[in-house]
């Protein structure tokens, strides 16, 4: 580590300084440009912070909170950190899947005709199925041409927490099988952030009036437990 002094450091933009000289606990490390604090001792009010309080609800949810804003700031980073980690370890993720797939045979058929029947439930009489077709042909062919393993995807899930979408045309993307596995159930607002463009079918309050929730019917959605 170069030694430069927290007036040089704070000159030149850094968050850290270092001195080389230890802290009154004795470590020798970075400090912090603001408030002159050793990282040592800050990493250690931190654990002790995180050890007393990590059961608790609030810090529970501010953590969850935290790690979700964390991966939209940094998405682009996480999702090729996670892609690097599914290829160096590729045999082993899949021979996990393949064991998982055999110890809980029953749950994972039962998944499967639990998202069959969503899927069917979701796909009103008006959906035009010649336009569905064309986007699974279309997402074989990306797979085929780029050797990158797409997926169809409900850009609002089928069976998500908050709000139900349609298997629909207009409800279905192409993107990365990766990319799939983890957006899963999320609503998109939660995994993409928030989209300007998709404004319209903003869904948080599952309050909608009648009219409502025909026009989020025509943008692919519909509220949780609405029958339709
Ligand atoms: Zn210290």
């Amino acid at each position: 580590m170069n030694l430069i002094s927290r007036k040089e450091a704070k000159e030149q933009g850094y968050n850290r300084y270092y001195t080389g000289k230890p802290c009154k606990y004795g470590h020798v490390s970075e400090r912090d440009v603001f408030t002159a604090s050793c990282m040592e001792c800050r990493r250690g009010w931190e654990q002790t912070y995180r050890d007393t309080n990590k059961d608790t609800e609030t810090y529970k949810i501010r953590n969850k909170e935290n790690a979700k804003r964390y991966y939209r700031n940094n998405k682009e980073e996480q999702l090729a950190n996670r892609r690097e980690y599914y290829i160096a370890n590729r045999n082993r993720i899949e021979a996990y899947r393949r064991q998982y797939y055999i110890d809980n045979r029953d749950k994972c058929i039962d998944a499967i005709n639990k998202r069959y029947a969503a899927k069917m439930q979701r796909m009103p009489i008006w959906a035009d199925r010649l336009e569905i077709a064309k986007i699974y042909r279309e997402c074989r062919r990306i797979t085929k041409e780029t050797g990158v393993v797409h997926h169809v995807d409900h850009y609002y899930p089928l069976q998500g927490e908050t709000v139900c979408g349609l298997h629909v045309h207009f409800n279905l993307q192409i993107i990365t099988k990766e990319e799939n596995l983890q957006k899963l159930n999320k609503h998109p607002d939660d995994f993409y952030g928030k989209q300007i463009s998709r404004e319209d079918c903003s869904t948080s309050d599952a309050q909608g009036s009648e009219t409502n929730q025909a026009s989020k019917a025509e943008e692919g959605l519909c509220i949780s437990g609405f029958e339709s």
